[in-house]
């Protein structure tokens, strides 16, 4: 059966393409982890995380062991780090399907350790990745509670200290004081490790901004200095959008230049005019009538609403794309319906494809571009796209 015409449409082709392009950018610092955390950011991680791994992408990170099962499921060989812990009682579904989870409390570990024990799990055989707050407040050990987190990890213990973890979360500041701090706290965090006589693979640092920045150089010499390696996780980026840098920045980084030059959206978000009616000066549309019409008007009825993730405040003040032209989106929105005004774009018709998000013609509406109106940021643009809206390979 037909379905009611809103959808996605995802071409992993280029989020192959960004993978690898990104790839360059960090090598040979850095390898990437692809954050596929929220179904891809909202773009599907039954699509995406393959096409990261056919890209070249050893690791995955996810939000929670949930979707770390679902792509588990999906990737069998993929490392899959859950970025946002576990929670009590997920500990055994870590272990028995090979997730490596990011730690910081010591209940974590208590639990992880305790049920890899019962699963005859050898010494050093569950990897760990321990997060350290430098600064965001959120999660991780705070740098003087390092030494006891670092004692669990006893040589008879299965718990093994694979990764150190931090997030830089001002990356994209011109002020660079805020990264500056984080990485020499870091810097004190892994000679500590070193001092305990432990070794630890990774040096598990820095999103999208980080390594757009041309930061990759940076940390990976911290981790030189202990024989470790770096790994970095962009997500933004991956779905083809650079983020935007404080406009204070003196210089743009030349990785942030290319990054512009290089990437390709994945995303596109589509409807259809579902029917068109005439309507005299004086006719109010939607809700309220918070729109008058001040002459006659044609409008476009679309089989979109905030349902779907159109932002309701988007009513009256933003614009989609049809026949390659904007069209303003009149009235209020309403759960499951829009209106546009085709007025002056003749020609339109039932069934023509409507672009929400996304490129027709010559014309781009961007994640960007939605973000601004509504006040908000790319990620959460994509990451409210309903889970009705189906997400269709392209
Ligand atoms: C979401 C997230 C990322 C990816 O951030 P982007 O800005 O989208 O690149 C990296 N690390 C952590 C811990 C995250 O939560």
């Amino acid at each position: 059966m037909p379905m009611r015409p809103c959808w996605v449409e995802i071409r992993t082709r280029s989020l192959e393409e960004n993978y690898r392009f990104l790839q360059t950018l960090a090598a040979p610092h850095a390898e990437l982890l692809a954050i596929v955390k929220a179904n891809a950011y909202g773009h599907s991680l039954e699509l995406c995380a393959p096409a990261a791994v056919r890209a070249g992408a050893k690791w995955l990170g996810v939000t929670s062991v949930e979707e770390g099962l679902a792509a588990r499921a999906l990737c069998p060989e993929a490392r899959i780090l859950v970025i946002g812990g576990m929670f009590p009682g997920q500990g055994a579904a870590v272990v028995e399907h090979g997730l490596t989870t990011v730690v910081w409390e010591r209940w974590q570990l208590d639990e992880l350790e305790s049920v890899a024990r019962a699963a005859g799990a050898p010494a050093a055989s569950l990897p760990i990745h321990l997060e350290i707050d430098t600064g965001m407040s959120r999660q991780g050990v705070s740098p003087d509670q390092v030494s006891a987190a670092l004692a669990r990890f006893v040589p008879e213990s299965p718990l093994k200290l694979e990764g150190v973890m931090t997030h830089l979360f001002a990356a994209d500041e011109a002020d660079g004081a805020v990264t500056e701090s984080q990485l020499a706290q870091m810097a004190e965090v892994l000679r500590r490790v070193e001092d305990t006589g432990l070794y630890a693979e990774w040096f598990n640092v820095g999103s999208s901004s980080a390594l757009l920045a041309g930061q990759a150089g940076e940390i990976a010499a911290l981790a030189d200095r202990h024989g470790m390696k770096t790994m970095m996780r962009p997500g933004l980026v991956l779905y083809g959008l650079a983020p935007q840098f404080d406009p204070d920045f003196e210089w743009e980084p030349a990785s942030l230049t290319a990054a512009r030059a290089r990437l390709q959206p994945v995303l596109s978000w589509k409807t259809r005019v579902t029917s068109l009616r005439s309507v005299p000066a004086g006719a109010v549309v939607g809700y309220n009538g918070t729109f008058v019409a001040s002459e006659p008007m044609r409008l476009a009825l679309l089989a979109v609403g905030y349902a779907d993730g159109l932002d309701r405040r988007l009513g009256n003040r933003f614009s989609l794309l049809v026949r390659g032209t904007r069209a303003p989106l009149v009235g209020r929105i309403s759960m499951d319906q829009a209106v546009i005004d085709v007025t002056d774009i003749p020609g339109v018709e039932a069934g023509d494809e409507v672009v929400i998000l996304g490129t027709q013609g010559t014309e781009t509406i961007s994640a960007f571009d939605h973000a601004e109106a509504t006040g908000t940021i790319p990620w959460e643009v994509f990451t409210r796209i309903g889970q009705r809206v189906r997400r269709v390979l392209v």
